[in-house]
């Protein structure tokens, strides 16, 4: 029985190095910090989108949350037990609870099964009579808005989008507290990603699921994620409810995301950021940067930024930030830049803290 006062899923100063070999001996010669100190809890019911750019790390979160990775340092807790590095034991018995939906939806499907049989193989896994199988499948086929013609089907017969409900129904049939969701549209027509996530919605007030979002399309986060944390070389840049991070961005590299998004409203168009672009590329996760790791990229950056690493700093309305605008040892040296968006600032003021931003 899950205990509402604690978080679903508790995730502190996460830590995953991956070992990189070099020279005839193959010894290690270096080490991909691929996520170095990730820290996050999720509440049961609720949805934390992990957002950035390809190489940030978020899937190897993912990965190693569910014990594909072996963690290198920290704690991961699930339902108040310890599962970082699970025993064989735990790993079993977290299939039942945490339930992974991959990128790609048709590597993540046998070519040599139909989609009765995919979804079979974990409903019998979980100790459902043979006799209720058929049932069984045929509710999950209409929980993903397919039907009983889809039975016979092979994934080759089936769109980027039906082969993604197959995944998401093959997730749901052991019945999970949550599901790690890895870039689950990105595959897919932009028409069918707004459908998948209207259906995750569905299903999560059906069944009160957890997720964990994981994604680099932004536009998909805002009416969807309870809370939001944009990650950026292996850290957390900045986490807070999405409403906040959306309306109110602190981060340099938030703000640079964010001023890229497409709008679709006045509203939208009001709190999106006035950014530059995001300059260059990310750098390697196996050579990261001194100092703030987002230095080499920062319109902001000083020679203070290039050498002192910014903490993760509580602000006063919720958000926590990593950057030493937001560090009070730090404030005199940035007063002049604004803390916030230019959200609800008259035209001459923008114009003026446009200014100030160049
Ligand atoms: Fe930019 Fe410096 Fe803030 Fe890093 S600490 S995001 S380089 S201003």
């Amino acid at each position: 029985m899950t205990d509402m006062s604690e978080p679903l899923l508790s995730v502190d100063d996460l830590k995953k190095y991956f070992p990189v070999k070099g020279g005839i001996l193959k010894r290690t010669t270096g080490h991909v910090k691929a996520v170095d100190g990730v820290s996050f809890d999720i509440n049961s019911g609720d949805t934390l989108a992990l957002i950035g750019e390809s190489g940030s790390g978020k899937s190897t979160v993912a990965r190693t949350i569910i014990g594909l990775h072996e963690t290198t340092d920290g704690t991961i807790r699930f339902d108040g037990e310890d599962i970082t590095n699970p025993s064989d034991e735990q790993l079993t018995h977290l299939r039942s609870r945490v339930q992974m939906v991959f990128q790609d939806p048709t590597s993540s499907l046998n070519p040599r099964r139909t989609v009765g049989k995919s979804l079979a193989v974990p409903l019998k896994a979980r100790g459902v009579p043979s006799s209720e199988i058929r049932d069984r499948v045929s509710e999950l086929l209409v929980r993903v808005e397919l039907n009983d013609e889809y039975w016979n089907k092979y994934p080759h017969e089936l769109s980027g989008g039906q082969k993604q409900r197959i995944n998401i129904a093959r997730a749901l049939a052991v019945q999970p507290d949550l599901l790690l969701l890895d870039e689950p549209t990105s595959a897919l027509d932009v028409s069918v990603q707004a459908k998948i996530i209207a259906l995750l919605e569905d299903l999560q007030e059906e069944f009160g699921l957890t997720y964990l979002f994981i994604t680099h399309d932004l536009s998909l986060v805002r009416n969807f994620a309870d809370e939001t944390a944009v990650m950026y070389l292996g850290e957390i840049q900045e986490h807070g409810s999405t409403e906040e991070v959306f309306h109110r961005p602190r981060h340099p590299y938030s703000r640079a995301l964010l001023s890229a998004i497409p709008v679709t409203s006045a509203e939208e168009e009001a709190y999106k950021p006035r950014h530059e672009p995001l300059r260059g590329e990310i750098p390697s996760p196996r050579d990261v940067p001194t100092g703030c790791r987002f230095h080499t990229r920062c319109p902001y950056a000083t020679d203070d930024c290039t050498t002192a690493e910014p903490d993760f700093t509580a602000i006063a309305s919720g958000p926590h930030v990593r950057c030493h605008i937001y560090d009070d040892a730090y404030r005199d040296i940035f007063d002049e830049i604004p803390d916030v968006a230019v959200v609800g600032a008259t035209d001459d003021e923008t114009d003026e803290i446009t200014q100030m931003e160049r």
